[in-house]
Protein backbone atom coordinates (compact mmCIF):
# COMPACT_ATOMS: atom_id res chain seq x y z
CA UNK A 1 0.00 0.00 0.00
CA UNK A 2 1.39 3.59 -1.07
CA UNK A 3 2.00 5.75 2.58
CA UNK A 4 1.81 9.30 2.14
CA UNK A 5 4.11 11.45 3.92
CA UNK A 6 2.00 12.20 6.95
CA UNK A 7 3.68 15.88 7.52
CA UNK A 8 1.74 17.12 5.18
CA UNK A 9 -1.57 16.83 7.26
CA UNK A 10 -0.17 19.08 9.91
CA UNK A 11 0.20 21.75 7.26
CA UNK A 12 -2.26 24.68 8.02
CA UNK A 13 -4.07 25.53 4.93
CA UNK A 14 -3.32 29.15 3.96
CA UNK A 15 -6.22 30.96 3.41
CA UNK A 16 -4.73 34.24 3.85
CA UNK A 17 -4.77 35.76 0.18
CA UNK A 18 -8.12 33.97 -0.74
CA UNK A 19 -9.71 35.66 2.14
CA UNK A 20 -8.34 39.15 1.76
CA UNK A 21 -9.40 38.73 -2.01
CA UNK A 22 -13.05 37.45 -0.68
CA UNK A 23 -13.76 40.14 1.09
CA UNK A 24 -12.51 42.53 -1.11
CA UNK A 25 -15.05 40.45 -3.56
CA UNK A 26 -18.19 41.21 -1.66
CA UNK A 27 -17.10 44.64 -0.96
CA UNK A 28 -16.89 45.70 -5.10
CA UNK A 29 -20.58 43.58 -5.37
CA UNK A 30 -22.20 45.80 -2.38
CA UNK A 31 -20.38 48.88 -3.77
CA UNK A 32 -19.84 48.67 -7.64
CA UNK A 33 -18.00 51.61 -8.54
CA UNK A 34 -15.80 52.27 -5.49
CA UNK A 35 -12.28 52.74 -6.98
CA UNK A 36 -10.51 50.10 -4.76
CA UNK A 37 -6.56 50.64 -4.40
CA UNK A 38 -4.22 47.18 -3.49
CA UNK A 39 -1.37 48.19 -1.46
CA UNK A 40 -1.28 44.18 -0.50
CA UNK A 41 0.66 42.80 -3.45
CA UNK A 42 3.79 41.06 -2.53
CA UNK A 43 4.35 40.90 -6.58
CA UNK A 44 6.39 43.60 -8.55
CA UNK A 45 3.99 45.38 -11.30
CA UNK A 46 7.28 47.21 -13.16
CA UNK A 47 8.45 45.27 -16.34
CA UNK A 48 11.44 43.88 -17.20
CA UNK A 49 13.89 46.35 -18.12
CA UNK A 50 14.87 47.11 -21.53
CA UNK A 51 18.65 45.65 -21.00
CA UNK A 52 17.28 42.40 -19.79
CA UNK A 53 14.53 42.32 -22.76
CA UNK A 54 17.42 42.60 -25.49
CA UNK A 55 19.38 40.01 -24.10
CA UNK A 56 17.12 37.55 -23.68
CA UNK A 57 15.36 38.23 -27.16
CA UNK A 58 19.24 37.74 -28.28
CA UNK A 59 19.37 34.43 -26.42
CA UNK A 60 16.16 33.48 -28.03
CA UNK A 61 17.55 33.72 -31.46
CA UNK A 62 20.39 32.10 -30.67
CA UNK A 63 18.24 28.91 -30.15
CA UNK A 64 16.72 29.01 -33.14
CA UNK A 65 19.69 28.30 -35.17
CA UNK A 66 22.36 25.03 -34.82
CA UNK A 67 25.27 26.67 -34.46
CA UNK A 68 24.55 28.86 -30.79
CA UNK A 69 21.55 26.67 -30.01
CA UNK A 70 22.25 25.27 -26.29
CA UNK A 71 20.47 22.04 -25.16
CA UNK A 72 21.39 21.07 -21.16
CA UNK A 73 24.34 23.15 -19.38
CA UNK A 74 25.76 22.90 -16.02
CA UNK A 75 23.19 22.39 -13.30
CA UNK A 76 24.91 24.74 -11.46
CA UNK A 77 24.60 27.87 -13.64
CA UNK A 78 26.92 29.39 -16.82
CA UNK A 79 30.08 31.22 -15.79
CA UNK A 80 28.87 34.15 -17.72
CA UNK A 81 26.75 34.45 -15.02
CA UNK A 82 28.19 33.21 -11.73
CA UNK A 83 30.94 35.86 -12.14
CA UNK A 84 29.17 38.85 -12.81
CA UNK A 85 27.63 37.35 -9.36
CA UNK A 86 30.72 37.24 -7.91
CA UNK A 87 31.92 40.78 -8.95
CA UNK A 88 28.51 41.93 -7.69
CA UNK A 89 29.75 40.39 -3.91
CA UNK A 90 33.13 42.40 -4.25
CA UNK A 91 31.00 45.62 -4.61
CA UNK A 92 30.52 44.89 -0.86
CA UNK A 93 33.57 42.99 0.26
CA UNK A 94 32.87 39.59 -0.22
CA UNK A 95 34.44 37.46 -2.12
CA UNK A 96 33.35 34.46 -3.50
CA UNK A 97 34.88 31.07 -5.62
CA UNK A 98 32.60 30.34 -8.69
CA UNK A 99 32.05 27.04 -7.16
CA UNK A 100 29.78 28.64 -4.34
CA UNK A 101 27.34 30.23 -6.55
CA UNK A 102 24.58 27.50 -7.44
CA UNK A 103 22.01 29.59 -10.35
CA UNK A 104 18.99 28.58 -9.35
CA UNK A 105 14.99 28.98 -10.43
CA UNK A 106 14.26 30.85 -7.53
CA UNK A 107 14.87 31.46 -3.46
CA UNK A 108 11.69 29.86 -3.08
CA UNK A 109 12.79 26.21 -4.24
CA UNK A 110 16.26 26.66 -2.79
CA UNK A 111 14.83 27.34 0.86
CA UNK A 112 13.33 24.05 0.49
CA UNK A 113 15.43 21.78 -1.09
CA UNK A 114 18.16 23.15 1.01
CA UNK A 115 17.00 21.01 3.75
CA UNK A 116 17.07 17.58 1.18
CA UNK A 117 20.70 17.74 2.97
CA UNK A 118 19.78 18.03 6.85
CA UNK A 119 18.54 15.51 8.96
CA UNK A 120 14.85 15.89 10.44
CA UNK A 121 16.14 15.55 13.86
CA UNK A 122 17.25 18.93 14.01
CA UNK A 123 15.54 21.29 15.60
CA UNK A 124 14.59 24.98 13.95
CA UNK A 125 14.32 28.14 14.76
CA UNK A 126 12.18 30.62 13.13
CA UNK A 127 11.38 34.39 13.60
CA UNK A 128 7.38 35.28 13.52
CA UNK A 129 6.04 36.60 12.04
CA UNK A 130 7.88 35.75 8.62
CA UNK A 131 7.77 34.11 5.19
CA UNK A 132 6.05 31.21 5.38
CA UNK A 133 7.69 29.04 3.54
CA UNK A 134 10.08 28.36 6.39
CA UNK A 135 7.58 26.75 8.33
CA UNK A 136 5.59 24.95 5.81
CA UNK A 137 8.85 23.27 4.42
CA UNK A 138 9.88 22.21 7.95
CA UNK A 139 6.58 20.92 8.83
CA UNK A 140 6.30 18.62 5.37
CA UNK A 141 9.41 17.21 6.84
CA UNK A 142 8.46 16.52 10.35
CA UNK A 143 10.76 19.23 11.87
CA UNK A 144 10.29 20.52 15.51
CA UNK A 145 10.10 24.15 15.34
CA UNK A 146 10.89 26.98 17.82
CA UNK A 147 9.54 30.02 17.21
CA UNK A 148 11.55 33.15 17.43
CA UNK A 149 9.53 36.08 18.50
CA UNK A 150 9.90 39.32 17.07
CA UNK A 151 7.48 42.13 18.71
CA UNK A 152 7.87 46.35 18.67
CA UNK A 153 10.41 45.91 22.07
CA UNK A 154 13.01 43.77 19.72
CA UNK A 155 12.04 46.33 16.70
CA UNK A 156 10.33 42.70 14.79
CA UNK A 157 14.77 41.67 14.42
CA UNK A 158 14.64 38.76 17.16
CA UNK A 159 18.34 38.47 18.82
CA UNK A 160 19.64 35.42 19.67
CA UNK A 161 18.97 33.93 23.31
CA UNK A 162 20.87 31.38 25.24
CA UNK A 163 17.91 29.66 26.15
CA UNK A 164 17.02 29.19 22.80
CA UNK A 165 19.01 26.71 20.74
CA UNK A 166 18.35 25.43 17.44
CA UNK A 167 20.11 23.46 14.73
CA UNK A 168 18.99 25.54 12.12
CA UNK A 169 18.48 29.31 11.84
CA UNK A 170 16.45 31.16 9.40
CA UNK A 171 16.75 34.96 9.27
CA UNK A 172 15.38 37.45 6.38
CA UNK A 173 16.84 40.43 6.37
CA UNK A 174 15.71 42.82 5.06
CA UNK A 175 12.61 41.15 6.21
CA UNK A 176 9.32 40.15 4.50
CA UNK A 177 7.15 41.05 5.81
CA UNK A 178 8.56 43.46 8.57
CA UNK A 179 10.78 45.78 6.63
CA UNK A 180 13.22 45.93 9.04
CA UNK A 181 16.45 45.13 8.47
CA UNK A 182 19.53 43.77 10.75
CA UNK A 183 22.60 45.92 11.25
CA UNK A 184 26.04 44.45 11.25
CA UNK A 185 26.30 44.69 15.11
CA UNK A 186 23.34 42.56 15.21
CA UNK A 187 24.23 40.23 12.83
CA UNK A 188 27.51 39.80 14.02
CA UNK A 189 25.46 38.48 17.15
CA UNK A 190 23.42 35.73 14.94
CA UNK A 191 26.79 34.43 13.26
CA UNK A 192 29.07 34.36 16.55
CA UNK A 193 25.93 32.47 18.42
CA UNK A 194 25.80 29.80 15.52
CA UNK A 195 29.21 29.55 15.02
CA UNK A 196 29.28 28.62 19.06
CA UNK A 197 26.72 26.31 18.98
CA UNK A 198 27.95 24.76 15.64
CA UNK A 199 24.55 25.35 14.14
CA UNK A 200 23.66 26.79 10.88
CA UNK A 201 22.03 30.00 9.21
CA UNK A 202 20.21 29.94 6.50
CA UNK A 203 19.73 33.80 5.13
CA UNK A 204 17.71 34.58 2.68
CA UNK A 205 18.06 38.12 1.18
CA UNK A 206 15.49 38.81 -1.50
CA UNK A 207 15.40 42.09 -0.58
CA UNK A 208 19.19 43.30 -0.57
CA UNK A 209 18.72 45.50 -3.18
CA UNK A 210 16.63 47.64 -1.58
CA UNK A 211 19.05 48.50 1.13
CA UNK A 212 19.43 52.67 1.56
CA UNK A 213 21.67 52.23 5.14
CA UNK A 214 24.73 50.62 5.83
CA UNK A 215 22.62 47.20 6.98
CA UNK A 216 24.82 44.32 5.56
CA UNK A 217 23.74 43.02 1.94
CA UNK A 218 25.34 39.48 2.71
CA UNK A 219 25.68 37.89 5.74
CA UNK A 220 29.58 37.03 4.34
CA UNK A 221 29.74 40.85 5.38
CA UNK A 222 30.49 39.25 9.09
CA UNK A 223 33.67 37.87 9.45
CA UNK A 224 33.62 34.01 9.39
CA UNK A 225 29.82 33.76 8.14
CA UNK A 226 31.04 30.89 5.73
CA UNK A 227 31.52 28.64 8.23
CA UNK A 228 28.21 28.47 9.56
CA UNK A 229 25.89 30.71 6.79
CA UNK A 230 24.17 29.79 3.06
CA UNK A 231 22.58 32.68 1.85
CA UNK A 232 19.53 32.80 -1.05
CA UNK A 233 19.05 35.46 -3.56
CA UNK A 234 16.46 35.83 -6.17
CA UNK A 235 16.22 38.15 -9.32
CA UNK A 236 12.63 38.44 -8.39
CA UNK A 237 12.31 41.85 -6.44
CA UNK A 238 15.58 42.95 -7.15
CA UNK A 239 15.09 42.99 -11.00
CA UNK A 240 11.19 42.10 -11.56
CA UNK A 241 11.83 38.32 -12.28
CA UNK A 242 9.04 37.00 -10.47
CA UNK A 243 7.48 35.42 -13.41
CA UNK A 244 11.32 35.15 -15.58
CA UNK A 245 12.83 32.72 -12.34
CA UNK A 246 16.08 33.07 -11.52
CA UNK A 247 17.82 33.27 -8.55
CA UNK A 248 20.90 32.38 -7.00
CA UNK A 249 22.27 30.43 -3.82
CA UNK A 250 25.51 30.70 -1.90
CA UNK A 251 27.06 27.48 -0.45
CA UNK A 252 30.81 28.16 1.24
CA UNK A 253 33.85 25.70 0.82
CA UNK A 254 34.04 26.74 4.44
CA UNK A 255 31.12 25.66 5.73
CA UNK A 256 31.33 21.85 7.04
CA UNK A 257 29.10 19.69 9.28
CA UNK A 258 30.21 16.42 10.79
CA UNK A 259 33.08 16.97 8.50
CA UNK A 260 31.21 16.84 5.83
CA UNK A 261 31.52 19.24 3.18
CA UNK A 262 27.87 20.89 2.59
CA UNK A 263 28.96 22.00 -0.53
CA UNK A 264 29.99 18.80 -2.52
CA UNK A 265 26.50 17.78 -0.59
CA UNK A 266 24.77 20.44 -2.56
CA UNK A 267 26.48 19.93 -5.83
CA UNK A 268 25.41 16.26 -5.61
CA UNK A 269 21.91 17.20 -4.21
CA UNK A 270 21.83 19.79 -7.35
CA UNK A 271 23.36 17.26 -10.23
CA UNK A 272 21.16 14.38 -9.27
CA UNK A 273 17.69 16.47 -8.60
CA UNK A 274 17.60 19.79 -11.06
CA UNK A 275 18.58 20.31 -14.94
CA UNK A 276 19.80 24.16 -14.39
CA UNK A 277 17.90 27.18 -15.12
CA UNK A 278 16.99 27.72 -18.93
CA UNK A 279 19.99 29.19 -21.28
CA UNK A 280 17.60 32.27 -21.89
CA UNK A 281 16.63 33.13 -18.50
CA UNK A 282 20.57 33.46 -17.47
CA UNK A 283 21.05 35.45 -20.08
CA UNK A 284 18.58 37.58 -19.17
CA UNK A 285 19.61 37.65 -15.69
CA UNK A 286 23.59 38.28 -16.51
CA UNK A 287 22.08 41.56 -18.30
CA UNK A 288 21.08 42.93 -15.05
CA UNK A 289 24.73 43.07 -14.12
CA UNK A 290 25.86 45.17 -16.94
CA UNK A 291 26.05 48.95 -16.57
CA UNK A 292 22.81 49.64 -18.22
CA UNK A 293 21.22 46.66 -16.47
CA UNK A 294 22.38 48.11 -13.21
CA UNK A 295 21.20 51.42 -14.29
CA UNK A 296 17.65 50.50 -15.07
CA UNK A 297 16.97 47.95 -12.27
CA UNK A 298 18.45 51.06 -9.81
CA UNK A 299 15.98 52.95 -11.40
CA UNK A 300 12.57 50.63 -11.04
CA UNK A 301 13.99 49.84 -6.80
CA UNK A 302 14.07 53.70 -6.61
CA UNK A 303 10.38 53.59 -7.48
CA UNK A 304 8.99 51.09 -5.11
CA UNK A 305 10.92 52.65 -2.48
CA UNK A 306 9.53 56.21 -3.35
CA UNK A 307 6.37 54.51 -2.42
CA UNK A 308 8.05 52.78 0.34
CA UNK A 309 9.10 56.25 2.03
CA UNK A 310 5.95 58.08 1.26
CA UNK A 311 3.94 55.36 3.20
CA UNK A 312 6.70 55.60 5.84
CA UNK A 313 6.10 59.70 6.00
CA UNK A 314 2.67 59.29 6.31
CA UNK A 315 2.72 57.10 9.46
CA UNK A 316 5.30 59.17 10.64
CA UNK A 317 3.28 62.33 10.38
CA UNK A 318 -0.10 60.19 12.01
CA UNK A 319 2.44 59.09 14.87
CA UNK A 320 1.46 55.44 13.84
CA UNK A 321 3.85 52.88 14.98
CA UNK A 322 5.85 50.95 12.10
CA UNK A 323 8.65 49.43 10.50
CA UNK A 324 10.45 49.16 7.41
CA UNK A 325 9.75 51.46 4.15
CA UNK A 326 13.55 52.37 4.43
CA UNK A 327 15.31 49.16 3.17
CA UNK A 328 12.49 47.09 1.69
CA UNK A 329 9.49 47.77 -0.23
CA UNK A 330 7.17 46.67 2.61
CA UNK A 331 5.79 49.13 5.58
CA UNK A 332 4.43 47.59 8.76
CA UNK A 333 2.51 49.32 10.93
CA UNK A 334 0.63 48.72 14.33
CA UNK A 335 -2.99 48.88 13.33
CA UNK A 336 -4.44 52.09 15.41
CA UNK A 337 -6.96 51.55 17.75
CA UNK A 338 -6.35 48.09 18.93
CA UNK A 339 -7.83 46.70 15.53
CA UNK A 340 -7.43 43.27 14.85
CA UNK A 341 -5.42 42.43 11.94
CA UNK A 342 -8.66 41.44 9.98
CA UNK A 343 -10.70 44.20 11.36
CA UNK A 344 -8.49 46.93 10.09
CA UNK A 345 -8.83 45.22 6.52
CA UNK A 346 -12.04 45.36 6.67
CA UNK A 347 -12.10 49.11 8.19
CA UNK A 348 -9.68 50.54 5.51
CA UNK A 349 -11.90 48.33 3.08
CA UNK A 350 -15.04 49.87 4.31
CA UNK A 351 -13.51 53.35 4.71
CA UNK A 352 -11.51 54.53 2.26
CA UNK A 353 -10.97 51.74 -0.08
CA UNK A 354 -7.46 50.69 0.67
CA UNK A 355 -6.30 46.52 0.64
CA UNK A 356 -3.21 45.48 2.71
CA UNK A 357 -2.38 42.59 4.27
CA UNK A 358 -3.26 41.31 7.77
CA UNK A 359 0.04 40.53 9.77
CA UNK A 360 -1.45 37.71 11.54
CA UNK A 361 -1.18 35.61 8.22
CA UNK A 362 2.63 35.69 8.76
CA UNK A 363 2.40 34.26 12.03
CA UNK A 364 0.83 34.89 15.29
CA UNK A 365 3.06 37.55 16.53
CA UNK A 366 1.86 39.28 13.54
CA UNK A 367 -1.80 39.95 15.00
CA UNK A 368 -2.52 43.62 15.60
CA UNK A 369 -0.06 44.36 12.71
CA UNK A 370 -0.60 45.21 9.10
CA UNK A 371 1.74 44.83 6.45
CA UNK A 372 1.08 47.82 3.17
CA UNK A 373 3.31 46.84 -0.24
CA UNK A 374 4.86 49.42 -1.90
CA UNK A 375 4.55 47.53 -5.37
CA UNK A 376 1.59 49.22 -6.59
CA UNK A 377 1.76 52.55 -8.77
CA UNK A 378 3.22 56.37 -7.54
CA UNK A 379 -0.23 57.30 -8.55
CA UNK A 380 -2.03 55.06 -6.00
CA UNK A 381 0.11 55.06 -3.62
CA UNK A 382 -0.28 59.10 -3.29
CA UNK A 383 -4.10 58.24 -3.50
CA UNK A 384 -4.11 55.61 -0.77
CA UNK A 385 -2.21 57.38 1.83
CA UNK A 386 -3.92 60.62 0.94
CA UNK A 387 -7.17 58.92 1.62
CA UNK A 388 -5.36 57.22 4.98
CA UNK A 389 -3.84 60.60 6.06
CA UNK A 390 -7.53 62.00 6.07
CA UNK A 391 -9.02 59.15 7.83
CA UNK A 392 -6.72 59.13 10.91
CA UNK A 393 -6.62 62.91 10.94
CA UNK A 394 -9.61 62.71 12.03
CA UNK A 395 -8.91 60.54 14.27
CA UNK A 396 -12.69 59.32 14.43
CA UNK A 397 -12.63 56.05 16.28
CA UNK A 398 -13.57 52.80 13.91
CA UNK A 399 -17.25 51.63 14.78
CA UNK A 400 -16.21 47.70 15.65
CA UNK A 401 -20.19 46.84 15.93
CA UNK A 402 -20.51 47.19 12.21
C1 LIG B 1 9.77 37.10 -2.84
C2 LIG B 1 10.61 36.42 -1.83
C3 LIG B 1 11.57 35.47 -2.21
C4 LIG B 1 11.86 35.22 -3.68
O1 LIG B 1 11.31 34.07 -4.12
P1 LIG B 1 11.56 33.64 -5.62
O2 LIG B 1 11.26 32.18 -5.59
O3 LIG B 1 12.98 33.91 -5.94
O4 LIG B 1 10.61 34.41 -6.48
C5 LIG B 1 12.33 34.87 -1.24
N1 LIG B 1 12.19 35.19 0.06
C6 LIG B 1 11.31 36.10 0.46
C7 LIG B 1 11.24 36.46 1.89
C8 LIG B 1 10.48 36.74 -0.47
O5 LIG B 1 9.58 37.64 -0.06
Amino acid sequence: MTQINKNYLNLKESYLFFDIAKRVKNYENEHPGKKIIRMGIGDVSLPLCPAVITEMQEAVAEMGKAETFHGYGPEQGYSFLKKPIMEYYQTFGVFLEEDEVFVSDGAKSDLGNILDLFSKENTVLIPDPVYPVYVDTNIMDGRKIIYLKADQDNHFLPMPQENIQGDIIYLCSPNNPTGAAYSKAQLKEWVDFALSHNSLILFDAAYEAFISDDSPHSIYEIEDAKQCAIEFCSFSKTAGFTGTRCGYTIVPMALHFQDVSINHLWLRRQTTKFNGVSYVVQRAAKAVFSAEGQRQTKKNIEYYKRNAKLMADTMERLNIWYTGGKNSPYVWIRCPHQMSSWEFLDYLLEKIQVVGTPGEGFGKNGAGYFRFSAFSSYEDTIEAMERFYNLFQLNELPDLTK
